[in-house]
């Protein structure tokens, strides 16, 4: 006899998402679909697998990505490829790829898995969704804000607007942020003994990022370091007031951050963060900012480009501590049969409401089994109604429909009635 074989498990980091756990995503994007056409964005699908040197290019080389997060094989001919780690280069690419950025205006979104190989853990994941936005040929500061509201306009459709904060930082462009760049190298010489052993390797790398440090033991000597807004140049400076001064009439609420510095290389001016302390560490929900020099950095006419990138697990995870959070019923109603032409009907009444209702969820109890183990079915299954046909209904032409959540009577009725009544409640 063949030995048992031990069953494989998926790879750590990577989850399914369960039929139980289906209704809370279907949500989540039911609304950001709807959100995303209110503002007349448009969806792109793209691949999950680029050539490595995309990402290289664009992430940038002293990154956290591209230095230890992706998962990139030699395909059979021999090419590097990559499983995307995020979308703003991907999406990149193909707008180049077939013209769209000639002379032209987009406001895109797509959404997808993304996969990064980090230290798994509660709001971390080695592939996990994100929602993407990114909107190209528009330098002025009222995109920045657009699509800032679209988002709030998403917190306060699930309900979680209070459980997030917007906080804002300009970086300014690369001129400005070299200047800075270096006097933050000195400051951060002058406290050597503080900065731990990554920031030291930062400090040669990428010193923005040591601001960035959760490291309580140089929190004091960070917040004492120079801030980049003192750096900005006339240019970046109204961009920022103005987006600032839009949210202000617009009645968006948001906190100046001047630490915020983001992990990528890419962006220049604005950037932004959603976060909430009601997920523990890993409280960024969304973020983004202004990229325009992405697009000559990857070859193409320089161009201004402004986007986000969500994240839909830590998303789902605060939808879920919001009052009302309520996703719609699987099945609405369960139709249960017995006897031989009650079996033949069953199917027939159930089509019939599919015909006259279309959004009605209609599961049609398959396998027999006694009266008993039919309800116990429809009870389990959430079913706001039973629709019960034995023999002695089907001859009549008749069925009942029993109520499961409520003290309301059985009723017996024909098919037709049947579908007024359901059309009704
Ligand atoms: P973090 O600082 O948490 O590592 P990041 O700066 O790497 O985030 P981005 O690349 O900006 O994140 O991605 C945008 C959003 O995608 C994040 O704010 C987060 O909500 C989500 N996200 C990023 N990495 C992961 C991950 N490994 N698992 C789950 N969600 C993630
Ligand atoms: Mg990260």
């Amino acid at each position: 006899m063949a030995n048992k074989q031990a069953l494989i498990q998926a790879i750590r980091g990577m989850h399914d998402i369960l039929p139980e756990q289906s209704p809370g995503w279907h949500k989540l994007e039911k609304t950001m679909r709807a959100v995303l056409d209110s503002y007349g964005y448009q969806e792109i699908r793209l691949p999950i697998v680029e050539k490595t040197e995309l990402f290289k290019r664009s992430i940038g080389e002293v990154t956290d990505i591209v230095e230890k997060e992706m998962y990139t094989f030699d395909d059979r001919n021999g090419d590097s490829l990559t499983l995307r780690p995020e979308g703003t280069a991907g999406c990149l690419r193909a707008c180049m790829e077939h013209g769209l950025l000639h002379n032209q205006v987009h406001r895109l979104w797509y959404y997808g898995p993304m996969f990064r190989h980090e230290r798994p853990q509660k709001g971390r994941y080695r592939q996990f969704y994100q929602l993407g936005v990114e909107t190209y040929g528009m330098a002025d500061a009222d995109i920045d804000a657009e699509i800032i509201m679209l988002s709030d306009r998403l917190w306060r459709q699930l309900n979680i607007r209070d459980k997030l904060e917007l906080q804002l930082n300009s970086l300014g462009t690369v001129e400005e942020r070299n200047i800075y760049k270096s006097r933050l190298v000195e400051y951060f010489n002058q406290h050597l003994d503080v900065l731990d052993e990554d920031s030291q390797r930062r400090l040669h790398t990428n010193p923005l990022r040591i601001l960035d440090s959760k490291n309580p033991a140089m929190r004091e000597m960070i917040v004492g370091a120079p801030a980049l807004m003192d750096y900005l140049g006339e240019d970046s400076r109204t961009h920022f007031e103005k987006l600032t001064d839009i949210l202000d009439q617009q009645g968006v609420k948001y906190t100046l951050n001047p630490r915020l510095v983001r992990g990528l290389d890419y962006y220049s001016k604005t950037v932004f963060e959603w976060v909430t302390d009601e997920l523990g560490a890993q409280g960024t929900v969304c973020a983004g900012g202004r990229y325009d020099g992405l697009i000559e950095q990857l070859g193409g006419k320089s161009n201004s480009a402004i986007g986000f990138a969500l994240g839909m697990e830590r998303l789902l995870a605060l939808a879920e501590t919001a009052d009302g959070f309520h996703t719609d019923p699987t099945v609405d109603v369960y139709l249960i049969r017995m006897g031989e032409m009650a079996e033949k009907v069953g199917f027939q009444v159930a089509e019939q409401l599919r015909d006259a209702l279309p959004f009605l969820k209609v599961v049609l109890h398959c396998g027999g089994g006694g009266f008993k183990s039919q309800f116990k079915k429809a009870d389990k299954s959430g079913a706001e109604y039973a629709v019960i046909i034995g023999d002695e209904e089907a001859e009549k032409g008749l069925v009942s429909l029993k109520p499961l959540r409520s003290q309301d009577e059985q009723l017996t009725l024909t098919p037709d009635e049947l579908v007024k009544h359901l059309q009704q409640v």
